[in-house]
């Protein structure tokens, strides 16, 4: 076994599939294993999914510690999933059952929030220690870095900023509240816009190129209430940079960053008195949770 250099056990738990990753204490990805969650799954079945993955993953080696990004709401210390929509996760004693499984600490964040951690580290935001994410896809994932640490709040969940109200009495959320951000800026929002029908971010992408004017309509409206968004939490948050991903932006980012970074550009009060704020395009695509999860471990 090697013992020489720390390696640290990432893992991303989506709604849909698992990656396990092994990761240098640089934050370089050595090895990687990945697999589709089965529908309907019950914990304990996505527990052994998980580990595992890992021991594929990490192939003898003896991880130093292990972090985990999970879609939901998990408890500031970082030990349990209270709420998880999309899998079933939430109660399961998961940073235990890791600790007795691998003989190493683990901690567990959101996985918006861990993904930014990633990019924060060795991704787009290299070095910033003050970053907001915003990520449009299936809904709108939000994530804040504040002096270098994912911003939590009382109960972990902090930072859910698809969830602000940009529309007084607007459209209905899934999360029961009315003029979400998500209802506006998610692909979701943008297929209901044009019809309802189904539509991927490629297709989307596609019809973009195409100048098809309603989707080009549609992702503008998307994009423009994104950037309010985006010179809004400027404003509480004073990042160094505003990081964009998820689906949407990587299909589609090179029409939405200039209406977000034009929005951000022309705001008379921040660009007037401290000056520009960045915007950027996430970097390490499916890397960015394994790899943030490493760096929360190494945290530990
Ligand atoms: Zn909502």
């Amino acid at each position: 076994m090697q013992t020489s250099k720390a390696v640290y056990l990432g893992i991303d738990i989506g709604g849909t599939k698992i990656l396990a990753a092994a990761v240098s204490s640089t934050g370089r990805v050595l090895s990687r294993a990945k697999a589709k969650v089965p529908k309907g799954a019950s914990s304990r079945e996505v527990f052994e999914l998980a580990a595992g993955l890992s021991k594929a993953a990490l192939g003898g080696r003896l991880p130093r510690a292990i972090g985990v990004g999970v879609p939901g709401i998990v408890s500031p210390k970082g030990d349990k999933v209270l709420v998880a929509p999309n899998i079933k996760i939430a109660g399961f004693p998961l940073a235990a059952r890791l600790k007795d499984r691998f003989k190493a600490h683990a901690v567990i964040g959101n996985d918006v929030s861990v993904g930014l951690l990633g990019e924060a580290w060795k991704g787009a935001a290299k070095g910033k220690k003050n970053v907001i994410g915003l990520f449009p896809g299936t809904g709108l994932g939000g994530g804040a870095i504040v002096d270098g640490k994912i911003l939590l709040g009382a109960h972990g969940a902090a930072a859910e900023f698809g969830h602000i109200v940009v529309v007084r009495g607007g459209r209905r959320c899934g999360c029961g509240k009315r003029g979400c951000l998500e209802a506006y800026s998610s692909r979701s929002a943008i297929e209901k816009a044009l019809g309802g029908a189904q539509m991927k971010s490629k297709a989307i992408k596609k019809a973009l190129a195409r100048r098809e004017w309603d989707v080009v309509g549609a992702v503008r409206e998307a994009s423009e209430h994104l950037a309010d968004a985006a010179v809004s939490l400027r404003q509480v948050f004073d990042p160094e940079l505003i990081l964009l991903g998820g689906g949407l932006v990587e299909a589609c980012g090179a029409f939405i960053l200039p209406i977000v970074r034009k929005a951000l550009d022309t705001d008379p009060f921040f660009t007037r008195t401290i000056g520009r704020c960045p915007v950027k395009a996430a970097a390490l695509g499916d890397d960015a949770i394994v790899v943030g999860a490493a760096k929360l471990a190494s945290c530990l």
